[in-house]
């Protein structure tokens, strides 16, 4: 059969956001560009990571929020979650951001939208199959690939014999579960443990280490334990899973191994949210001789440039920070160094993260934990979330602020904001950060009160009385 043969100044493999954007930037630039997209193989953004998550985050937060009227004073009656409808609210919004992404297609010319499977065939040289037959061939010049990450599997005896949830089909229930049982405990378990909790199912979340979210500072993962178990889910630390069965009712026996012996945790489902693995497998990186590391991920320079000339990757299958921000900055890098010919660089890249817990946890830089791996010398500048008058105003005094400060340069290295709409604040020490500005001048700085950040009870007095 004669394949059907054509050529392209660029070819973007994967369509999340940052790929749709990529595409359509090359095509209006006027290079003759492809974009490919599997469909449905893994997790993009819009249709099941965040924009879905943060939908749905968003109901579980105004149930909740209904619950606490009567602290504000406010009388209501009792409070019903009806999931279906929670469950179309989040899908319209879904379908809105999608359709966005369509009409941007449909207006560009120059581009051209494939569907398929794709597959390095040599230097340049992509094939792309739909259900195995030959969609066609591609020759680019530049290929870029943002093919993300999908949810790890842990090897767990068992779980290949139940119906477990992915952070993918945990979105599309369509029956709130009894009792989930969440296996991890980083950002996505206590995310959407503490939602499914909120919505009203019974929620237990297993994690291995000793704290929950284990890249952060154990004073920080010890306050967001205490404020899920306040909210009532419960939090099993030091517990690894090491296997798990159905039973008779259609639930789940996951045995877990703890300090105290092996135990085993009955619930109606499991939610198995321990890790993500590039999507790299089917597309035959070695016959363009593109590397990957050790975990999978295809790897990168600082101009996210791979070991194939001509050849980029972006987003969550580099192996960089899995955030949709990360995805769009390095769209930045690579649109500047194709379209305008200069070099932005990743190195030295500050990037914050939200956890979407309620409340939330605002995130930048080092924590201290890793400033002090480092051998770096820090002050510590760290206030609880009570002492602030608008988090009182605000009913949501759980939490703390807690700043990395250099002492050599009296700037901030580093800092969480555990608290009400921690993610704002968080913003406000980014900017600090990327303007180098001293904490000293943060506190002298006049705010307007009453807001978060102007709380006279700022983290920096506190380090200084
Ligand atoms: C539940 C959840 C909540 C999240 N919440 C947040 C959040 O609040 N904030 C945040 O910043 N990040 C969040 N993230 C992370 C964020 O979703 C990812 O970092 C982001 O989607 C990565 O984008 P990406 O461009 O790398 O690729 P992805 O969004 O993973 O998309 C990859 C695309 O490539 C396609 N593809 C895959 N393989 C092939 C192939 N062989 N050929 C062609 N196409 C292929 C896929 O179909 C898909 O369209 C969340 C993730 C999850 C799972």
């Amino acid at each position: 059969m004669h394949t059907r043969r054509e050529n392209f100044d660029a070819v973007v493999i994967g369509s999340a956001q940052a790929g749709d954007q990529l595409a359509v930037d090359f095509a209006r630039a006027g290079l003759r560009t492809a974009l490919v997209d599997s469909l449905g193989s893994a997790e993009p953004c819009v249709d099941s990571a965040c924009a879905p998550s943060q939908s749905l985050i968003a109901s579980a937060n105004v149930a909740h929020m209904v619950r606490k009227a009567p602290d504000f004073g406010v009388r209501t009656g009792s409070v019903e979650v009806d999931f279906g409808k929670v469950q179309m609210r989040k899908q319209a919004v879904v379908d809105g951001l999608r359709s966005q992404a369509a009409r941007a297609f449909t207006h560009t010319a120059g581009l051209t939208h494939l569907k398929g499977e794709t597959r390095f065939e040599g230097p340049g040289e992509l094939l792309v199959r739909e259900d195995g037959d030959i969609v066609c061939a591609l020759h680019a010049a530049r290929i870029f690939i943002n093919t993300g990450a999908r949810p790890a599997l842990p090897q767990l005896p068992g779980l290949d014999e139940v119906p477990y949830l992915t952070s993918g089909s945990a979105m599309e229930l369509e029956e709130l579960p009894d009792h989930l049982l969440v296996l991890g405990g980083s950002y996505l378990g206590v995310e959407l443990g503490q939602m499914f909790r909120r919505f009203g199912s019974r929620v237990s979340v297993v994690e291995r280490q000793v704290q929950l979210l284990p890249r952060e500072d154990r004073d920080v993962a010890a306050s967001i334990a205490e404020i899920l178990r306040a909210d009532g889910l419960e939090v099993f630390l030091e517990t690894e899973a090491i296997g798990v069965t159905s039973d008779a009712a259609g639930g789940v026996r996951l045995k877990v191994r703890t300090a105290s012996g092996e135990h085993v945790l009955v619930g109606s489902r499991l939610l198995v949210v321990a890790g993500r693995e590039p999507n790299t497998d089917g597309l035959n990186l070695a016959a363009a001789g593109i590397a990957v590391d050790a975990r999978g991920y295809i790897s990168v320079n600082e101009r996210l440039e791979t070991s194939a000339r001509g050849v980029y990757a972006l987003g969550g299958v580099n192996g960089g920070p899995a955030f949709t921000h990360v995805a769009y900055d390095d769209l930045r890098i690579i649109r500047a160094a194709v379209l305008e010919s200069s070099s932005s660089v990743t190195t030295g890249r500050v990037c914050p993260y939200t956890a979407f817990t309620d409340p939330q946890l605002g995130r930048i830089g080092v924590t201290e934990w890793e400033a002090r791996e480092q051998g770096r010398t820090i002050r510590i500048a760290k206030l609880p979330m009570n002492r602030l008058t608008r988090a009182a105003q605000m009913n949501e005094s759980r939490g703390l602020m807690k700043v990395v400060i250099d002492c050599d340069t009296d700037l901030i290295i580093g800092a969480a904001v555990l608290g009400v709409d921690s993610g704002e604040i968080m913003a406000m020490l980014q900017t600090a950060m990327m303007a180098n500005m001293s904490y000293t001048a943060l506190r002298e700085g006049m705010c307007a009160l009453p807001t978060l950040v102007g709380s006279r009870a700022n983290p920096f007095v506190a380090l200084d009385s």
